[in-house]
């Protein structure tokens, strides 16, 4: 029987990559994304999602937890919290949400066994790592153990861009012929504006950077 996989979907850069990457490996027909409404400021990243997987042939479903807003104020989920234009020097970005890609990967882990799917693929980064402690390479390893345990089942975890930059995640979808897929109608911005976005939020500064360094390294 062929593998399938599960991609959590974001809509962003780094897990639509992945949801492509899913694609090349497993075929379209063996692939399924799941997103996370959470309460989220741009709920809209879940229509870009949405529309990449219409446009790939992908099936895609919303899974609703409001339950990680109504426990964790922070700047992803709250309005009346500004994103901080810079990381605290001695703490984590006010984006982060304690735990988030604990709970999607157990929600994406349950969804999967229901519809007998053994393999996820997130797209969590160490490199980048904003001190957001559940991205971790040790975390990833840790949680599918604890997942084959808790529903006695074979999952893999599949961490495409670990180890990658964001300019070697701009290659890797460069590689998959999709870059302009994953340039225009992505959503990564903190403010909401797909594709290229604001250009001043955390998350802008961080893609334009890489992008840049993409196309250094190209030769361009
Ligand atoms: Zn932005």
């Amino acid at each position: 029987m062929e593998r399938k996989a599960l991609v959590v979907l974001s809509g962003g850069q780094d897990s639509t990559t992945c949801l492509f990457w899913s694609i090349k490996k497993y075929k379209a027909e063996n692939v399924y994304a799941v997103g996370f409404d959470y309460g989220q400021r741009h709920r809209k990243e879940l229509l870009c999602a949405e529309k990449i997987c219409k446009n790939a042939g992908v099936g895609f479903e919303v899974i609703k937890t409001p339950i990680i807003n109504e426990l964790s104020a922070n700047a992803l989920t709250r309005e009346d919290i500004q994103v901080d234009k810079q990381k605290p020097e001695d703490s984590t970005p006010n984006t982060l949400v304690e735990g988030r890609n604990l709970l999607f990967l157990s929600y994406a882990a349950i969804f999967a066994k229901t519809h007998n799917i053994t393999d996820l693929v997130t797209g969590v980064c160490e490199t980048d790592f904003s001190g957001y402690p559940d991205c971790r390479d040790i975390f990833i390893k840790s949680l599918n153990v604890t997942l084959n345990l808790a529903m006695d089942y074979n999952f893999v975890i599949h961490t495409p861009l670990m180890w990658l930059d964001k300019a070697d995640t701009w290659a890797l979808a460069d590689s998959l012929g999709v870059l302009d897929i994953i340039k225009n109608e992505t959503l990564t911005c903190y403010n909401g504006i797909i594709g290229d976005g604001c250009g001043e939020c955390p998350s802008c500064f961080l893609r334009r950077r890489g992008y840049e360094e993409f196309l250094k390294r190209k030769g361009n």
